[in-house]
């Protein structure tokens, strides 16, 4: 998979960034032998002095639908829709179903117990912040008001660039963590999870 780079620019001093998010799946095993599955967002963190990717913790009522939906399909035998990375229908659709399912309420379970804030996946701290970028197309602000704006250190604002000319290849990764989110390795994504982006899809509600 080849990915162009983004850019990270600021309105108030010399600050850039290149950052190439390649797929990342955070995973989550759990001391009763349980799978945790969430994926990751991104923030300003002020310890690493940069745009870092950051837990994105799954919302539990979206995790309730996704259950219940998922079981009123296996159920009905209304396995159709499941489809692995290339599209086709699994050979195995039912096992995989079970699995997902099973995975969606590991990750329901592991949510609920889950004390920590979402963690700053390059150093662990929970003290990052959301940035509402200046948006490329209007230069202007969104409806968040001023005292809320999120401010570069050096009170500009950040603008993110694209760079299409460049491209870099990336292959998926998974970023294995503990339960309350310190990264404990970072490896190739092992492909176990067949589903893929269908699970990702029931997960995130989307
Ligand atoms: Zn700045
Ligand atoms: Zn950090």
């Amino acid at each position: 998979m080849s990915l162009a780079p983004k850019g990270v620019t600021c309105s108030g001093c010399g600050f850039s960034q290149q950052i190439v998010r390649a797929p990342v799946t955070l995973r989550y095993p759990l001391p009763d032998g349980g799978r945790a599955t969430a994926y990751r967002s991104e923030g300003w963190c002020p310890r690493c002095e940069s745009i870092q990717d950051v837990e994105e913790l799954p919302d539990v009522q979206e995790l309730q639908h996704s259950i219940a939906d998922y079981e009123r399909r296996v159920q009905g035998g209304r396995l159709d829709r499941i489809k692995d990375r290339l599209g086709r229908p699994p050979s195995n659709e039912r096992e995989l179903a079970h699995r997902e399912l099973a995975r969606l309420e590991d990750t329901l379970r592991w949510r609920r117990s889950r004390q920590s804030p979402p963690r700053c996946l390059g150093c662990g701290s929970a003290d990052w912040q959301a940035v509402d970028w200046v948006s490329d197309e209007h230069g202007g602000h969104s409806n968040i008001s001023h005292t809320e704006l999120f401010r570069h250190t050096c009170g500009g604002r950040l603008r993110r660039v694209t760079e299409p000319n460049l491209r870099f290849h990336c292959r998926p990764t998974q970023i294995v963590l503990t339960p309350e989110g310190q990264v404990l390795r970072t490896e190739p994504d092992d492909g176990d999870d067949l589903l893929g982006d269908f699970g990702n899809r029931m997960s995130r509600g989307r």
